[in-house]
């Protein structure tokens, strides 16, 4: 039998331990922390629920125009939502830890790290230890926030994204530094909350990495919502006193606020896990590097997830944490495909929301590659009228010559839900066509996306 030793369960370790306990391995999951990882602890899961309940608040706002009538003054109780966060991530752990008890995968709670290229060593909380032979080792311990060398997180008014879901106290003014996924998600969940917000974006405009289009449509909402963005500072020093913080940038700008939050990136968990032990390779950001089946230089040994320095995202890791497993049992031979991670969707859940998949407008520009591009604004979308919220647009890249959908984007109420469609176009490589020819719900917000496609 395949004895196979995962560190992390996160979505890339629980992944590749049930999915390898399912194709037959003898399978041992190694856990510091919590099953499902940092994703359902600190990052995506209380995120969303923070912005399940920022959105609830400012649908309220909205009522009117849906005619409802007398006052609703809806206001945050804090203490519940701490219970939400706490109630939706315990549902999910036990939900994990029941279905990998259910394929026979052990779980043992401490820390791993490599003591050689088939051995792992495992240090319980109470101190004791445990050697594991491995046939197979997979490597998916994550990342954590980047800490600039210039702050010093306090957890009070200085914070990393994990001290934030909601921190000790509301802040009145938070300066959010870094304008990517993580720093817009933050600067709408704490706009809508209540909070005066700042946002320090070190280019141009925020979303430096997405469709230009789509970053202004966030840009004119988060201005209309009196967010102060300090375009093209970079945050170099954080003062912090008994009465709130300064930011400090290198254009010579303060920023004055009462909590700061850091969102400038992560770091790979790869440090005090013996790969040098096992010779394993990492890059000089501290990423273990991979080939396509996400082994390590050492064949036996993979990486998967955040720690393989691939797209960060929970879907991927996932997705990585299968296809290892897979491997391992020697099933690529057969079935497996795999994973671009150019058709990866992902999405940006502010307000708007923001999705997108596959090619990007600017990408082919930039390669001289023709496209077409197809463009439906949500003003023209019954039901969007009937919901009272026609932000947004949606877009798809096509071939001019085949048809067939390379990418696309959608800003919108439901953007990460619609985008599903287009990924789903782009992976199995449907044409336009197709999507127009698919005879859709009426009124639905979908039939943006056959419009579009037209
Ligand atoms: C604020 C925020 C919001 C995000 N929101 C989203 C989102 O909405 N959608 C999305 O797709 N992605 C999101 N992401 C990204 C997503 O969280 C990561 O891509 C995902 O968690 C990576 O999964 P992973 O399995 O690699 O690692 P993790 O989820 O980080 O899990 C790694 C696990 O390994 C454990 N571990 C580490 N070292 C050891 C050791 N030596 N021994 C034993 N255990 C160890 C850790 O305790 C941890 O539980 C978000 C990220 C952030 C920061």
């Amino acid at each position: 039998m395949t004895n196979v030793v995962v560190l992390g369960g996160g979505p890339a370790g629980n992944q590749a331990a049930s999915r390898a306990a399912s194709l037959g391995a003898r399978v041992v999951l190694l856990e510091r922390d919590l099953v499902g990882g940092a994703a359902h602890l600190w990052d995506c899961i209380p995120s969303k629920a923070m912005i399940a309940t920022a959105g609830a608040l400012s649908f309220t706002q909205r009522l009117g125009g849906l005619g409802v009538t007398g006052a609703v003054s809806a206001r945050i109780d804090y203490e519940s939502l701490r219970r939400r966060i706490a109630d939706v991530t315990g549902h999910l752990q036990r939900s994990v830890e029941q279905l990998l008890a259910s394929q026979g995968v052990r779980t043992l709670r401490g820390e791993g790290r490599l003591a050689g290229p088939h051995s792992v060593v495992v240090t319980t909380p109470g101190g004791a230890e445990e050697h594991l032979y491995a046939d197979a080792i997979v490597v998916s311990t994550g990342s954590r926030p980047r800490v600039p060398d210039w702050a010093a997180p306090d957890g009070e008014r200085v914070l990393t994204t994990r001290q934030a879901y909601p921190p000790p106290e509301m802040p009145e003014h938070l300066v959010v530094v870094g304008s990517g996924v993580t720093g817009v998600e933050f600067v709408h969940m704490f706009s809508s909350l209540g909070s005066r917000v700042s946002l320090i974006v070190s280019r141009q405009h925020v979303l430096p990495h997405k469709d230009a289009e789509v970053a202004a449509a966030l840009e004119e909402e988060l201005l209309r919502r009196g967010v102060q963005l300090f375009k093209g500072a970079r945050a170099q020093g954080v003062d912090a006193d008994g009465a709130g913080v300064t930011v400090r940038c290198d254009d010579g700008r303060a920023v004055r606020g009462s909590h700061v939050l850091l969102a400038v990136g992560s770091v790979p968990n790869s440090d005090h896990l013996g790969l040098d032990r096992a010779g394993v390779e990492v890059d000089k950001s501290g990423y273990v590097t991979v080939n396509h089946h996400c082994q390590t230089n050492v064949p036996h040994i993979y990486a998967a997830g955040d720690v393989s320095g691939k797209l960060p995202l929970s879907s991927v890791a996932a997705m990585q944490g299968r296809k290892v497993a897979e491997h391992i049992m020697g099933l690529h031979t057969l079935v497996h495909r795999h994973i671009d991670y150019d058709k990866a969707a992902s999405a940006v859940f502010t307000e708007p929301e923001i999705a997108d998949v596959g090619l990007a407008e600017a990408e082919a520009f930039a390669s001289g590659r023709k496209i077409r591009v197809t463009k439906v604004p949500f003003g023209a979308s019954a039901r969007a009228l009937i919901n009272y919220d026609t932000r947004g647009f949606v877009k798809i890249i096509s071939d001019p010559a085949t048809g067939v959908v390379l990418g696309g984007c959608v800003v919108g109420s439901q953007a990460a839900e619609l985008i599903s469609v287009i990924a789903l176009a782009v992976t199995a490589r449907l044409k336009v066509t197709d999507l127009v020819e698919s005879c859709l719900v009426h009124p639905s917000l979908a039939e943006a996306l056959a419009e579009a496609a037209e």
